[in-house]
């Protein structure tokens, strides 16, 4: 028999309450992280870290670079399904650099 506490893990995308689990709600697939972040390391916005978030970019993406634009680690800001970036792109303004509709 399944109970309440169970219902509520799967609802919320992790095991039964009280076991912790990693969501990934909110996070874009792996091949749209890696678009997003190839596109930021031509970006003339993207710069070298030079303080802590050079460790947690590095960890992410194999970069320490973070939006100048939008101050954001790239790593960080690329996974996030709901994070955008503020540039339009240079072939088409409908789109950012990420080649997302804007
Ligand atoms: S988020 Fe956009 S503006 Fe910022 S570095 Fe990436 S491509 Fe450039």
């Amino acid at each position: 028999m399944t109970d309440e506490r169970d219902l509520i893990g799967r609802a919320t995308g992790g095991g039964p309450v009280g076991v912790r689990a990693r969501s990934t709600v909110g996070l874009v697939p792996d091949e749209v992280f890696k678009e997003r972040t190839a596109a930021c390391l031509r970006c003339e916005f993207h710069a070298e870290a030079v303080d802590d978030r050079v460790l947690i970019g590095r960890a992410a993406t194999g970069s320490s670079g973070y939006c100048r634009r939008s101050g954001w680690t790239i790593g960080e800001k690329a996974r996030l399904a709901l994070a955008v970036c503020p540039e339009p792109s240079l072939d088409d303004d409908r789109l950012s650099r990420w080649g997302e509709l804007r």
